[in-house]
C-alpha cells in the first residue's frame, strides 16, 4: 500500500489509471467494522481501491467535536495494509485548504431536516470535501454507509446537479452485536450510556414494527419511538423524524419508501441511526 499526503500526487497517480476502475472510500479515520465494510466490498469490485482519511475541519459547527475528534493514524494504516488498500490517501488540512477557499457550496435542497437542521452548514463542508476528493481521486465509484443516510442522500444530489462521472454506492449498517451502529464517536459514550445506546435501534425497530403492522401515519409511529428512547434512556432526542427517501419530503401517511430517523445527545457523544424502509416496513435494499 503506498501512502499519499499530496493532492497534486494522488491526482497525477489517478491520471495513470484511465479506463482502469477505481474505487474510492473517503472516511475520517479511527476505522472500524463499518469502514471496513465498505473497503471489502470495493476490492471484490475493483482494481484499485483508494481510502482517504481526513476530518475535515469546514463540516464541523464552531461547537462540534473537531479539536477531541477521535484520531488513530498508525491503527488506520495498519488496518487498510491488511485490508489490501492499494493507496490510502492522507492530506493535512494545510494540503487540502492551503489557502482559504474564496468560495462555498451551499446545498438548498435535502439539508432543512435531520442533521442539517441542527448542524448548519454541515453538509456544506460535505459537499466541498467530497467534491474536492472526487476531483482528486477520480474513482469509477464512490463508497458510502447508509448509516449516514441524510449524507448519502445529499451527495446524491451533488452528483446529479454537477454531472460527476461516479457511480455511488451505498452500503448498509454494521452493527455491534447488540444493535448499536458502529461509529468512531462511540468511544464517547460511558459505561451507562453505552448500554443505553442500544435503545436507539431498539426504538426504530419498533417504529418498523408499527409499520410492518399496518401503521401508516408517520405521527403515531414517530411518538411510539420516541416514548421508547424517552423511558430507557438519559439522552436528549435531537431529532425523530420519517421522510421519503432519498428526496427527504415531509410524510403523513406512509406509502412510499422511507427513512425512519434519529439522532439522540449523550453528555460527550451525539449519536444517529435509521432504517431505510419500504412503504410496508421491509429494509430497502440499496443497489
Ligand atoms: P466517517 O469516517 O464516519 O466519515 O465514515 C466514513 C464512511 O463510512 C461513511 O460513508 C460512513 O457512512 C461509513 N460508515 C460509518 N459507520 C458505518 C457503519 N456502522 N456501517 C456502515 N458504514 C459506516
Amino acid at each position: 500500500m503506498k501512502i499519499i499526503r499530496s493532492p497534486k500526487e494522488m491526482q497525477n497517480i489517478s491520471k495513470g489509471y484511465l479506463n482502469i476502475s477505481i474505487g474510492f472510500i473517503p472516511t475520517m479515520g479511527f476505522l472500524h467494522e463499518g469502514h471496513k465494510s465498505l473497503i471489502a466490498e470495493a476490492k471484490r469490485h475493483h482494481e484499485i481501491v483508494v481510502v482517504s482519511i481526513f476530518v475535515n475541519p469546514l463540516q464541523f459547527g464552531p461547537d462540534e467535536d473537531l479539536e477531541r475528534y477521535p484520531r488513530d493514524e498508525a491503527r488506520d494504516i495498519t488496518l487498510l495494509e491488511e485490508l489490501n488498500v492499494d493507496y490510502a490517501f492522507i492530506p493535512t488540512v494545510e494540503e487540502m485548504y492551503p489557502v482559504e477557499p474564496r468560495m462555498k457550496m451551499q446545498m438548498i435542497d435535502r439539508v432543512a431536516v435531520l442533521c442539517g437542521r441542527s448542524r448548519t452548514n454541515h453538509f456544506d463542508g460535505v459537499a466541498m470535501v467530497v467534491t474536492k476528493l472526487l476531483n482528486i481521486v477520480k474513482p469509477t465509484h464512490i463508497y458510502f454507509g447508509l448509516k449516514d443516510a441524510q449524507q448519502f442522500a445529499v451527495i446524491q444530489a451533488i452528483i446529479e446537479d454537477l454531472n460527476i462521472d461516479v457511480k455511488m454506492i451505498g452500503m448498509p449498517t454494521i452493527r455491534e452485536s447488540d444493535g448499536l451502529a458502529k461509529s468512531s464517536r462511540n468511544v464517547y459514550l460511558d459505561e451507562v450510556e453505552r448500554a443505553e445506546a442500544i435503545e436507539l435501534s431498539r426504538s426504530l425497530k419498533i417504529g418498523q414494527r408499527l409499520l410492518t403492522n399496518g401503521e401508516k401515519n408517520s405521527e403515531v409511529i414517530i411518538q411510539a419511538v420516541k416514548e421508547h428512547i424517552n423511558e430507557t434512556t438519559s439522552a436528549e432526542i435531537d431529532y425523530l423524524e420519517i421522510l421519503t427517501y432519498p428526496e427527504l419530503l415531509a410524510v403523513k401517511k406512509i406509502n412510499e419508501d422511507i427513512v425512519i430517523a434519529g439522532a439522540v445527545k449523550f453528555k460527550k457523544a451525539r449519536l444517529i441511526d435509521n432504517l431505510l424502509l419500504t412503504a410496508d416496513g421491509n429494509i430497502k435494499q440499496w443497489t
